[in-house]
């Protein structure tokens, strides 16, 4: 059998998971095989799967299935989350030939790496799923115009409805040092924009003590890293993926409002807006807490954009539950929410919990928080219209297109100009069109020259 050359990949669920599947992609490259499209039929293909998707168990069997209908003598890997909590109902899925757990996914090429000697497609089933506890670092590199770089793993919470902790350990991180010379790294290679990205991000540094003389103290925290990475030349934007409210600190926000590459744009999960609810779910704060960090945010950063994770149809949510969290959100001054329709997974707490919410009621508050998140965003891209941001512009699906987001996380849409993709250009915003997106013309002035505020 000669030794297989290509490869393909598919990546479910987080910024994580596409930091990671893009180093292990570079590690393949590194032993000289070339990656191909998924339907294109590869020699190897890698699953990187997600537990917090939906029907985690129907994507993989369906993934696995396009693999072998491109190939069907293709070595089939399944690697993630995922793989982690399941093992053994990957490795009855027909066609999978190779299971890899969060500590054991880097390994890959350990156990293919020279498939002649293999015994083939069929024979191979290995499971090799362990506690993941040591740290990998990972980032993607895919269009050049924005990077997700992975700084911390695990999670040391135990929020009652979440998987992660099973699927990715506890809480732990790359040094400082390391991150920077990865930020540096990707610089070089001519990206623009760092999405910093971790399970519990602002956890940065958690674990990490050193012990000077008779003195414990924390190595570094989420702060030290984040001004640390402000001073890497070459990467002109950061953007922070997500962060608790607990950890989003007066420090942290004062830094980013004061940075210079750091962008206005938080990401704070809430879960409800209600406090029982919260408590039930094992949520670290209450919901004044969250209003407290918005409220901060908007008088140190007035433009700023904040997103908001909510989950709908927690168990015991009940009719006037759902509405009190809909109208704390309604009053808060954010920018947009992601909506998540709560549905049991296997080991958690909150999947035993008492007065389960029906699917119908799940699906309609979730209808209603997406149509006030519609709301929330056009206010937000209405107070910019007329005034100028700088934007990093990318390819669009629509070849005449071009679109990219700017500091403050407004989509823009306009005319394509080669010589504007992967580079930051100020623009003048001028309307909200068809798409929800903002038309906007490209101004030919500094980059500096743009509205702060
Ligand atoms: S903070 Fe809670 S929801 Fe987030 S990863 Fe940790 S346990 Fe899961």
């Amino acid at each position: 059998m000669a030794t297989p050359r290509t490869v393909a990949f598919h990546t479910l669920g987080c910024k994580l998971n596409y930091a990671e599947t893009s180093s292990i992609e570079r590690m393949f490259a590194a032993k000289g095989f070339t990656s191909v499209n998924f339907d294109e039929g590869a020699n190897i293909y890698v699953i990187n799967t997600c537990s917090v998707t939906d029907f985690a168990d129907k994507k993989c069997r369906q993934f696995v299935r396009r693999a072998l209908k491109a190939s069907p003598d293709a070595f089939v890997v399944v690697i993630g989350c995922y793989a982690q909590l399941k093992p053994d109902e990957i490795a009855e899925i027909p066609g999978v030939d190779l299971v890899l757990g969060a500590s054991e996914k880097f390994r890959v090429l350990d156990y293919i790496d020279d498939l002649s000697k293999a015994p083939g497609k069929g024979m191979i089933n290995v499971k090799e799923v362990q506690t993941a506890n040591s740290f990998t670092d990972a980032f993607s590199f895919g269009d050049r115009t924005r990077s997700f770089l992975k700084v911390q793993d695990g999670c040391n919470y135990k929020c009652s409805f979440c998987t992660i902790p099973l699927a990715r350990g506890s809480s732990r991180s790359d040094t400082v040092e390391s991150v920077v010379a990865n930020a540096e790294k990707i610089a070089g290679m001519g990206v623009k924009e760092i999405v910093l990205t971790g399970v519990n991000l602002g956890d940065f540094g958690n674990g990490t003590e050193v012990i000077e003389g008779a003195k414990v103290k924390k190595e570094a925290m989420f702060i030290d890293l984040i001004k640390a990475l402000d001073q890497v030349e070459g990467i002109e934007r950061f953007r922070i993926s997500s962060i608790e409210p607990n950890l989003c600190t007066n420090e942290v926000i004062d830094f980013v409002a004061a940075a210079d590459r750091f962008v206005p744009h938080f990401h704070i999960p809430l879960q409800s807006g209600n406090d029982k609810q919260l408590k039930a779910m094992r949520r670290r704060y209450q919901r004044s807490l969250y209003q407290d960090r918005v409220d901060y945010i908007r008088r140190k950063m007035p433009h700023a954009c904040i997103g908001v994770d909510v989950i709908v149809g927690f168990p015991g949510e009940t009719d006037e539950d759902f509405l009190e969290s809909y109208r704390f959100i309604e009053q808060l001054d954010v920018s947009y929410l992601h909506v998540f329709t709560y549905s049991e997974r296997a080991n958690t707490d909150a999947a035993n919990m008492e007065a389960p919410v029906d699917m119908a009621t799940r699906k309609k508050r979730n209808e209603m928080l997406r149509a006030l998140s519609e709301q929330k965003r056009r206010s937000f891209y209405k107070i910019f219209l007329g005034r100028r941001r700088s934007v990093l512009f990318e390819a669009h699906k629509d070849k005449n297109l071009m679109s990219g987001f700017t500091d403050n996380y407004i989509k823009i849409e306009t005319g394509f100009d080669a010589d504007m993709i992967n580079k930051i250009s100020v623009v003048q915003l001028m309307n909200i069109n068809d798409s929800g997106n903002v038309e906007a013309i490209v101004l030919d002035i500094p980059e500096t020259v743009f509205d702060h505020v």
